[in-house]
């Protein structure tokens, strides 16, 4: 079966999750599917132009194929998490929600300046939040090679946040 097909399969829909109005794609399921996890981490491997430096991963489902994939290209593996939960110093951003704001950190040593990186998260909604990690990746001095994610809402338009920092954005699953 094709992959897309496959994680399809896979994932399940929770409407109202977390509020009313917001249909939840569940990855959870995934990871009972070696099988699967393993060609999901090939698949964003062979859509790769160029081998990055470093995978760039988002709080927190961006943290399971994200290290998958860096371990498997034997490249480092660097966080990105929600104000207040990285130990060392940090570099932040802040941006913009539906209602409010909200601030993201990394490790102010955690990339090397010209670094080509590559940001991976499990789903792309409205883009915001991606392009908040590549605000945070320019901050330290370092290039977004290119975004990655399992899944993508295409009609919350997100790609068209990101456009402007890379428009090598690989998305395995589309809606
Ligand atoms: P956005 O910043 O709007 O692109 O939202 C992306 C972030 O929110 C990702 O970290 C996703 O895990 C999460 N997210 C947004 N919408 C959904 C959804 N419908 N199902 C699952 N996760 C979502």
């Amino acid at each position: 079966m094709a992959l897309e097909q496959s994680i399809k399969r896979s994932i399940r829909d929770v409407p109202d999750f977390p509020k009313p109005g917001i249909l939840f794609k569940d990855i959870t399921p995934i990871f009972y599917d070696q099988q699967l996890c393993t060609e999901i981490v090939n698949g964003f491997i062979e859509k790769m132009q160029q081998k990055p430096d470093a995978i760039v991963g988002i709080e927190s489902r961006g943290f399971l194929f994200g290290f998958l994939m860096a371990n498997k290209l034997n490249i480092p593996f660097v966080l990105i998490r929600k104000s207040g939960k990285l130990p060392y110093k940090t570099v932040a951003h802040e941006y913009s929600l539906e209602y409010g704001t909200s601030k993201m950190e990394i490790h102010e040593d955690a990339l090397k300046k010209d670094w080509n990186v590559m940001i991976h998260d499990d789903l792309l909604a409205t883009g915001g939040t991606a392009e908040a990690a590549a605000q945070l990746v320019k901050k330290l001095g370092a290039k977004v090679l290119g975004f990655n994610f399992v899944v993508s809402l295409e009609f919350l338009n997100g790609r068209n946040k990101l456009i402007n920092h890379s428009n090598n954005i690989t998305c395995l699953v589309q809606y």
